[in-house]
């Protein structure tokens, strides 16, 4: 094994309300020679997802916080450079958690061999990946049926769009809410959402109840606050809610006060179900199978933002909270 030098993006304090360049530095590492059983990796694409933000915080969660001084973690889509280990050969492509850096080293049980088929590779990110599996989850956690009305925030993003494309080839009316005349007509003309609106430029209820005058039969939510609120009150008798996100609070700096109107949840009968992805892998054999059909045959839109460069991953990522990708967010590395 040639030397090889990794640069690779570290927390190094923990951010207050939103997070600052400050709060990242990019350092340069050498890797170890490659030991039996193990395999080294090139990154060709890495992750930045919301999710990334509560783990910056200090704290207990779900998901372990980020340690600081060490190199963050997240998806990322790598190519096998060279294998001490059978189960891989130079020239695989594999899915990892391994992302934020350009190299390294892992075992087999830690990587995802994926095909070339559909192309570009950053589709393990986006349509084929874990956010793609969560829209995937969202709909089959809440038994979304053709007829529903879904409503879905955070329409135009990763997992957005594709639970919308998603809920469109189970025939249901699906209606989104973006935050751009740009992602509006993004999702009404490339994904088949039946309705968007523009989040940001009149009242969310006014809006939805304008876009579905008898209600909606499931809400898909990824922002909580406003939108939660709105949602709450179009649902109809027996409405569903998918509680996948709520992206509008995680860099607020106090705790965000609850929708004033969740007595609807008694009067209407409401479920409101949580999902965590991680909870699904056991699908993903299925997902890809199922969702790789509609990728070669052109049923489903693989849509992405993608940035050159490990140096602009952390703009990247701040990005996100100002809404400025369409589809999925990647980082593609040189
Ligand atoms: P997105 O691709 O949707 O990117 C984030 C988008 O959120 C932005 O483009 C922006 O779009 C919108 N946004 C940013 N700040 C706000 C705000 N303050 N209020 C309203 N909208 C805002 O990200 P993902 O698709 O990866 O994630 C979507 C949600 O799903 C997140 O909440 C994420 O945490 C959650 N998630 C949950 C998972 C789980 O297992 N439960 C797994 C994966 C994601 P706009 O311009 O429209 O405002």
């Amino acid at each position: 094994m040639t030397d090889i030098i990794s640069r690779e993006i570290h927390l190094i304090s923990r951010p207050t309300g939103m997070p600052t360049p400050a709060n990242f530095a990019l350092t340069q590492t050498h890797l170890e020679p490659l030991q039996d059983g193990q395999v080294l990796v090139r990154n060709l694409y890495m992750s930045v997802d919301p999710y990334m933000r509560g783990r910056m915080n200090d704290g207990k969660s779900y998901v372990p916080p980020f340690e600081l001084g060490k190199p963050m973690s997240g998806g990322a889509v790598g190519e096998v450079v060279e294998s001490h280990a059978p189960e891989f050969q130079p020239g695989d492509v594999v899915t990892s958690n391994y992302g934020w850096r350009e190299y390294f080293i892992a075992t087999p049980q830690e990587l995802h061999r994926v095909s070339r088929d559909i192309q570009p590779l950053s589709v393990y990110l986006g349509a084929l990946g874990l956010t793609g599996l969560t829209a995937w989850a969202g709909l089959y956690l809440v038994d979304v049926k053709a007829e529903d009305v879904i409503f879905i925030s955070g329409a135009a993003g990763a997992v957005g769009n594709m639970a919308g494309q998603l809920a469109k080839l189970r025939g249901c009316r699906v209606i989104g809410a973006a935050g751009s005349p740009e992602k509006v007509k993004f999702l009404q003309e490339e994904c088949g959402f039946d309705l968007a609106f523009n989040y940001k430029t009149g009242s969310i209820l006014e809006q939805l109840n304008l876009a579905a005058p008898d209600g909606i039969d499931v809400y898909f939510d990824n922002v909580g606050g406003e939108m939660l609120e709105a949602a709450l009150s179009a649902l109809r008798v027996n409405g569903r809610i998918i509680a996948c996100g709520g992206i509008s609070g995680y860099n607020a700096q106090t705790p965000q006060p609850g929708p004033s109107n969740l007595f609807n949840i008694t009067t209407k009968r409401l479920t409101m179900k949580g999902l965590i992805v991680s909870d699904w892998l056991g699908c993903r054999g299925e997902f890809e199978h199922v969702v790789g059909d509609y990728c070669r045959s052109g049923k489903l839109k693989n849509k992405e933002t993608v940035v050159v460069g490990i140096n602009n991953a952390v703009s990247t990522f701040l990005g996100l909270f100002e809404g400025k990708n369409i589809g999925k967010m990647v980082v593609k590395l040189e």
